[in-house]
C-alpha cells in the first residue's frame, strides 16, 4: 500500500512582513485546505524580529521552513540606499545558491515556485529545473495593472513621470493622479526605479499571477486584466484574484500584547482609534508632535504606536518589531499623563490584527499599506489614510474615492511633496470619523466589505474557487 506523496510547492518571499505575510498565508491555505506540502524559503539576510516571530507562530508539519544561507553583503549595501534597492540586492545575493537548494528539497518534484514581485531573479534557476513560476502580487490590483503598464510607459514617456501634465491613464482603469504615483517611479534616475522596472518587466514570464484582491474591492482594475491574454500588446499570464489573504495568527513580538488587549477589553464598542503606520513607517519629530496633539485635542480614545522619529518615512523597515526606547521621549511633554485612561501609547509595535479584530476598535489611522488595508476591511474597520511611502498614496485615494471606506489625511501638497498636517486638522478628521456622519458612512461600507471578503473566501466564493482551480491544475501537472 504505497502512500501517494502530497503535491509539493515552494515559496520565496523578499524580506519584509508586507511581502512574507500574504505568501505565507497562501502557503498555509495550501497545506490546511488543499492537502499540499510546502517548502517556504526564507531570506535570512535583513530578516526582522517581527518577521521571525510571525514565521515561528505559524508552524505546521507540512510547511517546511528552509532558511537560505546568510548572504555576504559587504560592500553591496549602505545606509543611504533606499529600502527597495537594498531589498533587491539582498534578494539577488541570497538566491545565488537557489538551484541547488531547490533540487535538494525533500519531497516530490515541485509543482510550482511562488514568488513575490522582488524575487523574479528565480526564473533562470526554475527554467533550468523546469519548474513553473507563479507570482503573488501582494499590493493592490490597481498597482498591479499600473506595473504591467510601466514598461510601456518607460518606452513612450520622455523625462520624469512626475512632470506629466495629465494623470496617468492605464487602459481600462481609473486615472492615477501624478501626486499619487508610487515613490519607486517618481525619479527615473535612481536605482529603486531601475529595480522596480526590472522586476515588473519580468511579470509576463510567470505561468500565473495571484493578486490579493477580489471583485467587490477593485472591480475596475481586475476587469482590465482578468480575462486578457494581452495587456498593452504584452502577453499576460492568467491573473488569479484570491484575496483578501491576511495574517490569521498574531505573534507575540514585544511582550506587551496582553496588556494592550486587556486595555481594549475595558473600552466601549467602536470607541478606540488605532494609530499604526505599518511595519516600517516613521514620522518626523514635528509631525509626530502634531499627531499627538491632534489625538489629545480630539478627546477620542486611541492606541498610538510610537516610534523614534526620523526624516525618512521608512526608517524602521529593517528593524520591524525591534525594541524601542521609552516613547515618552518622542512625545510632547506630559502627553502620556494627560491622556492616561483615554489613550494608550505603545512602543514601536502592536498586535495589529488582534487590535483590528477587537470590538472596541472603531477606526484605524493607517499608512494604507496593502496588508494593513485588507486587515482593516476584513474586520470591518474604517480608515483614516495617512500614506507614508511606496504606493500608499494610491491606496489612500482608492480607499477614499473609489471604495468609500476611508478619509484621507492631507499629507501631500499640490507640488506632490509631503506636508506637515497640523493638530487642528488632525483633531477635526479624527472627530469626523469617530463621531460624525462621515464616520458612520465609511464604517457601514467597511462592514459590507467585511462580509463580502468573508464570502469570497468561502466554498463557492470567487477567491476560494479561483485558488481551487489553480490547485487542481497543479495536482494534475506532472
Ligand atoms: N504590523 C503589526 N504591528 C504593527 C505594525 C504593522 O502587526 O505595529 C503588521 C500588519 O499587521 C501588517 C504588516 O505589519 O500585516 C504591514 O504590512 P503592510 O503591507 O500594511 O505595510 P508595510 O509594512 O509593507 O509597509
Amino acid at each position: 500500500n504505497e502512500i501517494t506523496p502530497k503535491p509539493h510547492v515552494a515559496f520565496l518571499a523578499s524580506p519584509g512582513l508586507g511581502h512574507i505575510t500574504p505568501l505565507f498565508e497562501l502557503a498555509i491555505r495550501l497545506v490546511t485546505q488543499h492537502n499540499f506540502q510546502v517548502s517556504f524559503l526564507v531570506i535570512t539576510t535583513g530578516a526582522t524580529p517581527a518577521q521571525n516571530e510571525y514565521v515561528n507562530a505559524n508552524k505546521h508539519p507540512d510547511l517546511h521552513i528552509v532558511d537560505l544561507p546568510t548572504a555576504d553583503m559587504s560592500g553591496l549595501v549602505s545606509d543611504d540606499m533606499t529600502a527597495v534597492a537594498r531589498l533587491c540586492v539582498i534578494v539577488q545575493e541570497s538566491i545565488r545558491p537557489l538551484k541547488s537548494i531547490l533540487s535538494g528539497l525533500e519531497g516530490p518534484k515541485l509543482k510550482a515556485v511562488v514568488i513575490d514581485i522582488f524575487c523574479t531573479g528565480v526564473f533562470e534557476a526554475c527554467n533550468d529545473l523546469s519548474i513553473p513560476v507563479y507570482s503573488f502580487f501582494t499590493a493592490s490590483a490597481a498597482l498591479f495593472v499600473f506595473s504591467l503598464y510601466l514598461p510601456t510607459m518607460d518606452k513612450e514617456v520622455e523625462g520624469e513621470f512626475v512632470d506629466l501634465p495629465e494623470p496617468v491613464q492605464v487602459p481600462g482603469c481609473h486615472p492615477i493622479q501624478i501626486q499619487d504615483l508610487l515613490d519607486q517611479v517618481r525619479d527615473r534616475k535612481i536605482d529603486e526605479y531601475k529595480w522596480y522596472l526590472f522586476h515588473v518587466s519580468r511579470l509576463h514570464m510567470t505561468t500565473g499571477i495571484f493578486v490579493n484582491a477580489w471583485d467587490d474591492l477593485e472591480p475596475v482594475s481586475l476587469k482590465a486584466v482578468k480575462h486578457e491574454q494581452f495587456f498593452m500588446q504584452i502577453p499576460t499570464p492568467p491573473v488569479y484574484p484570491i484575496g483578501p489573504l491576511t495574517k490569521q495568527i498574531e505573534p507575540v513580538v514585544t511582550g506587551h500584547e496582553e496588556e494592550i488587549m486587556a486595555w481594549l477589553d475595558k473600552q466601549p464598542k467602536d470607541s478606540v482609534l488605532f494609530v499604526a503606520l505599518g511595519s516600517g513607517g516613521t514620522l518626523t519629530s514635528e509631525q509626530q508632535t502634531e499627531l499627538a496633539w491632534g489625538l489629545e485635542l480630539s478627546h477620542q480614545r486611541f492606541i498610538f504606536v510610537v516610534r523614534k522619529p526620523s526624516d525618512s518615512a521608512l526608517a524602521a523597515f529593517f528593524h520591524a518589531g525591534s525594541d524601542s526606547d521609552d516613547p515618552k521621549a518622542y512625545l510632547p511633554e506630559g502627553f502620556v499623563d494627560r491622556t492616561n485612561g483615554v489613550g494608550l501609547v505603545v512602543s514601536s509595535w502592536a498586535p495589529q490584527v488582534a487590535v483590528l479584530n477587537h470590538p472596541s476598535t472603531g477606526a484605524f489611522m493607517s499608512h494604507c499599506g496593502w496588508n494593513s488595508t485588507l486587515e482593516s476591511l476584513k474586520h470591518g474597520v474604517p480608515m483614516i489614510g495617512w500614506p507614508m511611502y511606496a504606493e500608499q498614496r494610491m491606496n489612500a485615494t482608492i480607499l477614499s474615492k473609489e471604495v468609500g471606506v476611508a478619509v484621507k489625511m492631507p499629507v501631500v501638497g499640490d507640488d506632490g511633496e509631503t506636508v506637515i498636517v497640523r493638530r487642528e486638522e488632525i483633531e477635526r478628521i479624527v472627530r469626523a470619523v469617530m463621531e460624525g456622519e462621515e464616520g458612520k458612512k465609511i464604517r457601514s461600507r467597511a462592514k459590507e466589505l467585511e462580509a463580502s471578503g468573508q464570502a469570497t473566501l468561502s466554498h463557492g466564493g470567487s477567491s476560494y474557487e479561483t485558488l481551487t482551480q489553480v490547485v487542481e491544475s497543479w495536482k494534475l501537472s506532472s
